[in-house]
């Protein structure tokens, strides 16, 4: 502040003359819906968003402090940084080869008996160093930030025992401390029943509540406990158990529900106060009543649905209908969806699920915001919020899932501070 005219204002960050400036906030209502500004302005102090308006009504007090940045946006979108809300982030080995088995039609179980499917991605992620997982873990990180990602879910569930499992989150917790990604992470021990217990269920249930949860959340590595509850891996009455037993801990629910069948997951997911439903291709009515009226999050997963074919899709629309806020993510894994492309989601969010470009944009922002329990922080351009914003070099917020497959990222901007700058 200059002494001599006490009015100056200090701010960090200017960007202006925005074309679109999609702040998503209630505070300015128009008819997109996303809360575009034209012609708008941003300024940041101190990592948090300081003002927000039309660059001409920018109030003439504000000057950039000493190591401050003016950017100009002619042509361009601004918006909050993307949100990935379902990711497996840590694993090691990959699984090009039952990619190429799969076209030539062999079915999951043929691939299992073959050696491959999640144990395969288990196998190796055990074999891995902390500092092999943590260099893999760092160049996915590298990549959803040159997509315009600024935070992340990020579950284990590739180690199953207890020190293959602390190991992966810790990985987590050491990548949060030197990468600008903000990580928000996730204990998923019970993704799959580990080879070793095949036959002994209920041993390995008792290892989760007993053991692994009381370990994770005594060691503050996880914020979220997640489950798959299908058929096949835990059925509703574990599920509820591991879920309640992550409460009493302290770690909030979430869950991979109605993936492959009808199972009850997502008024599972209502009844415990889940976060979020994840997958949701087989929800019932019944389920998506629930989790409107219970405010559960449905997370949906296009690229697991494109990369394994798979014609049922969930039904976005009628849960957007039905009052349900929908979120998109990468799914990033090994087996279904081998990903780092929220923006890409984006697209197959429009296409496949039938969502509307305003719709995928708040699927991957305030809505993935709501599903981790950020949505005071991050997911939109409000006064006061942490200061994570995209900026895309692309005429309107339309043309972002239209125009495919490529990088529209210019400047990404995590808590005030540019993380990544195309070219
Ligand atoms: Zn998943």
């Amino acid at each position: 502040m200059n002494p001599s005219n006490p009015v100056l204002c200090e701010v960090d960050l200017i960007v202006k003359n925005i074309s679109e400036l999609l702040t998503l906030s209630p505070s300015f209502k128009e008819e997109s819906g996303l809360g575009v500004i034209r012609n708008g302005a941003i300024t940041v102090k101190e990592g948090k968003i300081f003002w927000v308006g039309q660059t001409d009504q920018m109030p003439k007090e504000f000057v950039l402090g000493q190591y401050g940045q003016e950017m100009n946006a002619t042509g361009k979108v601004v918006m909050p940084g993307l949100i990935d809300s379902h990711t497996h982030l840590i694993f090691a080995g990959s699984r090009e080869g039952e990619f190429e088995q799969r076209i030539q039609g062999l079915s999951y179980l043929d691939i299992a008996g073959r050696g491959g499917g999640i144990l395969s991605t288990v196998d190796a992620t055990r074999k891995a160093s902390f500092e092999e997982l943590f260099s893999l873990g760092k160049k996915r990180l590298d990549r959803m930030i040159s997509k315009g990602v600024t935070t992340i879910e990020a579950k284990s569930g590739y180690g199953l025992s207890l020190r293959d499992e602390m190991k992966i989150l810790k990985v987590m917790k050491a990548l949060r401390e030197i990468h600008p990604m903000e990580i928000v992470p996730t204990f998923l021990g019970a993704h799959t029943l580990p080879k070793e217990f095949r036959n002994e269920r209920s041993r390995y249930m008792d290892l989760l509540v007993e053991e692994m949860i009381p370990e994770v959340a005594r060691e503050g590595v996880a914020e979220f406990c997640d489950v798959f509850c299908e058929e096949k891996a835990f059925t509703l009455e574990e599920s509820k158990k591991i879920l309640e037993t992550g409460k009493r801990y302290g770690l909030k629910p979430k869950i991979h529900a109605d993936q492959l069948s009808p199972g009850g997951g997502a008024e599972l997911a209502a009844e415990v106060g889940a976060f979020s439903a994840d997958h949701l291709e087989y929800v019932s009515q019944e389920g998506i009543q629930k989790m409107a009226e219970e405010g559960v999050t449905a997370v949906l997963l296009p690229g697991a649905s494109f990369f394994l074919s798979v014609k049922k899709y969930p039904p976005a629309r009628e849960m957007i209908e039905k009052g349900v806020l929908v979120s998109i993510a990468t799914d990033l894994n090994p087996g279904s969806s081998m990903t780092e492309s929220l923006p890409l989601m984006m697209t197959m969010g429009c296409t496949m699920f039938k969502m509307i470009p305003k719709e995928v944009i708040e699927a991957t922002t305030i809505h993935a915001a709501k599903s981790m329990d950020r949505e005071k922080e991050i997911g939109s351009l409000d006064v006061g919020k942490q200061a994570d914003i995209l900026l895309l070099d692309i005429p309107g917020y339309r043309y972002l899932p239209y125009h495919f497959g490529v990088d529209h990222t210019e400047v990404v901007i995590k808590k005030g501070k540019i993380v990544y700058k195309n070219k």
